[in-house]
């Protein structure tokens, strides 16, 4: 789900490749709120967008390595 009516994504981080989606941490311009933005190779014109909480973005901010790979897998797994 979408932060607002007009996100604007700005990258903080690169989370990497699994599940066939990149990830890409990022804030929205408009409104602050942290976004999570997916992007599949197979379907590469839909890009989607998933505004996180305070604490989820920091979590993904600190993960490294397997537990961030977890974290992705994760919510790939619940949305
Ligand atoms: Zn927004």
């Amino acid at each position: 789900m979408k932060c607002c009516d007009d996100p604007k994504f700005k990258l903080i981080e690169e989370l990497g490749h699994t599940e066939g989606v990149d990830w890409d941490l990022g804030r929205c311009l408009s409104c602050g709120s942290y976004l999570l933005q997916q992007w599949s190779e197979y379907r590469p014109l839909n890009v989607f967008l998933d505004k996180l909480t305070e604490e989820e973005g920091a979590q993904f901010l600190r993960s490294e390595g397997r537990a961030r790979r977890q974290l992705l897998r994760n919510w790939y797994n619940d949305h």
